[in-house]
């Protein structure tokens, strides 16, 4: 049986893109030699593949920051703003990605989304009337012909023209249809092209068709790929789909002219059914997406051998392949020299990966796998479950209706907490975090490195929370923080404090650009050993008479950063995380601590892709989890939460089902699109929609922020509004980030002089 790969990780076992990209930016090193790391990194992912004996191996997965990003730039999808400004290609790339704020131009970036029920995140493509879309880019063809110097005949990806125009927006008149025509050409143009270059597949990937479609859609979609498979010039073409299944199409894509289709049989519930029941065209193949692209753990071989024997009754052309790119896993299980063996033993990263998928598809040919050694070894690995331990379960067990009940009711909270807390209308703060500059990176890794003990880290660290506070004070925040400096990371810091977390060293995932994210792995049971921030947070509440916001991260969240087991529910591992939580909070609020935040920034994250599982499958438990947490305290207590991201509009009544008494969000970047629907719904939760982008370091001028609240406040209660940048600062400098909070500030005052 052949193999394939749909897409392979990019930034490198070291991340080494990332650190030359950041080079690049701060002028170090010039383009040349970025393009050099670049197709290093490029070589080596081919020949990991190519060594592994991987049959279908792709190219033009490789990115600098973004694959819809460099689909829009192929297209011409290039926004003026950008194409002003004058630079060349590499940075013009780069302006649309990062913004550009240099010699009199201040031009943002584009607006950027989760990429389906990933944490990975891609640019959103902006389409205006005038725009022309043609090919101009050349990047898929130069990486096709790359590999082919390496010896290595790729099928190139693409993002396919129906996802790309699903997900890009239209700015004018003229909605995506209106492009199909010309995104018809430029497509053709492609395949041409890679004939030419002598290409035999190419694989189209259209994630968006596992999402809820209408009639329009399918429309739209049926209309361009009639015409580019009629337009093939004998170039075989891959539909590649992933994160789950196509059931409202199936039958109809499968009697389209593809030559190959990529079904996900890991989150795709329904494909083996569709299959089943509309059967499989014997002229195409079968791109089974049976070794897991999203998580970590060892394929269990039983599992896919048997639904590979149930596939092979209905095809006899299968080509085992990954269930989506392998991007949203860590690059190798090499470096983690730390792991336990028995822990160890479970795990399968990208690298890993390739070698399941050979090993597979060669046993698979075999007389009988089940006699074979890898085959058995496997199987004994998986005789008892990885996380078995203590007696987590029956806390959950124990919980009853009550636990998730917070009284009394959040009106008379409100009241109550305005009281006792006193703060001025208006109130402003920030999400938690400060700066993560060199001085607060090095304290961490020298105690990591054994290079100062835990008592000498934690002066550093209380160091740094004293000047984060005479900070805020001076620049005159309302609510502060203590700037998170004894945590790199959200989640994994959390994890690290409970028991039933592994983590890793270098198992790094990108979320967006340069940008990577290490997830914890939920190996057991989850339980709450220690008081994890109590310490720093009292400490930092005896600096100052000014309320200071305890900061923790919610169950949710935890659960969908971390790479989640695969022997017990979502469910069960939130409550558990929930209880861990739950302990804290009632901690801090011993402590003395008046006001506790909560972080939700993932919870849309995992929103089922398909509206008719969001319930059954997640927010049932998602929001009770959050319920647990804070369902203990004190009515005085007011509980803050975060989410990154505001496009809630569609489940804003379960946000405000959380029940916290004060949110903020993103909302600077989305155009403040979510102030109507929270209107409509009558949302009862304070808020605190961003001001201002956190995400690029222009500093937003004063009008601008007043201009952004008044806007607010045609929508929110003056009351229940609160005034904050839309995420944590850490990825910021100090100097932007100060410069900016002082704009805050003033334009706070500005509207209260107003109000
Ligand atoms: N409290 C966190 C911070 O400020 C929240 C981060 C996030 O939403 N991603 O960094
Ligand atoms: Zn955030």
């Amino acid at each position: 049986m052949n193999s394939a790969v749909i897409g392979f990780p990019r930034v490198g076992t070291l991340r080494e893109l990332k650190f030359a990209s950041e080079k690049y930016f701060r002028g170090e090193i010039d383009s040349e030699e970025l393009e050099e790391v670049a197709s290093k990194l490029r070589a080596t992912h081919w020949k990991n593949q190519k060594d592994a004996g991987i049959d279908f191996i792709s190219s033009n997965d490789f990115s600098f920051y973004d694959g819809m990003l460099d689909t829009a730039v192929l297209l011409n999808v290039i926004p003026k703003k950008y194409k002003e400004l004058n630079l060349d290609e590499l940075d013009t790339y780069f302006s649309m990605a990062r913004g550009y704020q240099k010699d009199g131009n201040d031009v943002s970036a584009l607006a950027m989304k989760k990429w389906f029920n990933t944490n990975y995140h891609y640019m959103v493509p902006e389409i205006y009337d005038d725009t022309e879309i043609k090919l101009t880019g050349k990047k898929v063809f130069k990486e096709f012909q790359e590999a082919e110097k390496q010896g290595i005949k790729t099928k190139p990806v693409l993002i396919g023209p129906f996802t790309f125009l699903k997900l890009a927006r239209c700015y004018g008149e003229k909605n995506a249809k209106d492009f199909s025509d010309d995104i018809i050409k430029a497509y053709i143009e492609i395949v041409r092209k890679l004939k030419e270059l002598g290409a035999t597949w190419i694989q189209f990937d259209e994630p968006s068709l596992v999402t809820d479609l209408d009639d329009n859609d399918w429309q739209l979609f049926k209309k361009l790929y009639l015409e580019i498979l009629g337009n093939k010039y004998g170039i075989k073409i891959l539909l590649q789909t992933y994160f789950g299944d196509i059931r409202d199409y199936y039958d109809e894509i499968i009697s389209l002219d593809f030559d190959g289709i990529g079904l996900d049989f890991i989150e795709g519930k329904e494909n083996i059914n569709l299959i089943k029941k509309y059967g499989f065209p014997s002229d195409k193949v079968l791109f089974a997406g049976l070794i897991n692209g999203k998580n970590i753990w060892k394929a269990n071989y039983e599992r896919v051998f048997s639904k590979l024997e149930e596939l092979k009754e209905y095809s006899s052309n299968i080509v085992l392949s990954t269930s989506c790119s392998l991007l949203h896993v860590p690059y190798t299980l090499e470096h983690e020299t730390d792991l336990k063996p028995v822990v160890k033993k479970y795990f399968a990263f990208a690298i890993e990966k390739l070698q399941e998928l050979k090993e597979i598809s060669v046993l698979i040919e075999t007389d009988d796998y089940k006699v074979e050694k890898e085959f058995a070894e496997n199987r004994a690995l998986y005789s008892k479950t990885a996380g078995e331990n203590s007696g987590e379960i029956s806390k959950i067990d124990r919980l009853n209706k009550d636990d998730f009940i917070r009284l009394p009711k959040r009106s008379e909270r409100q009241k109550l907490q305005k009281k006792v807390l006193n703060l001025p209308m208006f109130p402003t703060t920030t999400i938690g975090s400060f700066p993560q500059t060199t001085e607060v990176k090095k304290n961490r890794t020298s105690f990591r490195n054994g290079e100062i003990g835990k008592e000498q880290y934690d002066r550093k660290v209380y160091e740094l929370i004293e000047r984060c506070i005479r900070k805020q004070e001076e620049i005159g925040i309302d609510v502060l923080v203590h700037g998170e400096y004894e945590r790199n990371d959200m989640v994994e810091f959390f994890g690290e404090n409970l028991d039933g977390y592994v983590f890793t060293k270098k198992a790094w995932v990108q979320s967006y650009g340069t940008r990577c994210v290490k997830p914890p792995i939920i190996f057991s049971d989850v339980k709450r050993i220690k008081p994890i921030t109590v310490e720093y947070s009292k400490y930092a509440q005896s600096l100052t008479d000014k309320p200071v916001k305890g900061m923790l991260t919610g169950p949710v969240t935890i659960l969908n950063w971390s790479f989640p087991r695969e022997d017990i529910s979502l469910e069960k591992m939130a409550y558990q995380i929930a209880i861990a939580i739950r302990e804290e909070v009632l901690d801090l609020e011993k402590a003395g601590i008046k006001i506790i935040q909560i972080d939700e920034a993932a919870l849309k994250e995992k929103l089922p892709i398909r509206k008719s599982d969001w319930y059954s499958e997640y927010l049932d438990f998602a929001i009770k989890a959050f319920r647990l947490c804070h369902s203990g305290v004190k009515p005085e207590t007011q509980i803050h939460t975060h989410m990154c991201y505001s496009e809630f509009n569609e489940i804003i009544k379960d946000i405000d089902n959380m029940d916290a008494d004060v949110i903020s969000f993103e909302a600077s970047r989305s155009k403040l699109t979510i102030l109507d629907a929270l209107k409509a719904n009558n949302f009862e939760t304070e808020v605190g929609p961003g001001v201002y982008d956190i995400h690029s370091p222009r500093v937003p001028f004063v009008r601008e922020i007043v201009e952004a609240i008044e806007q607010m406040l045609e929508k929110i209660d003056k009351d229940k509004l609160w005034i904050n940048p839309d995420c944590g600062l850490k990825t910021r400098g100090i100097p932007e980030t100060e410069a900016s909070l002082i704009n805050l500030v003033e334009a706070t005052k500005i509207i209260r002089s107003r109000y």
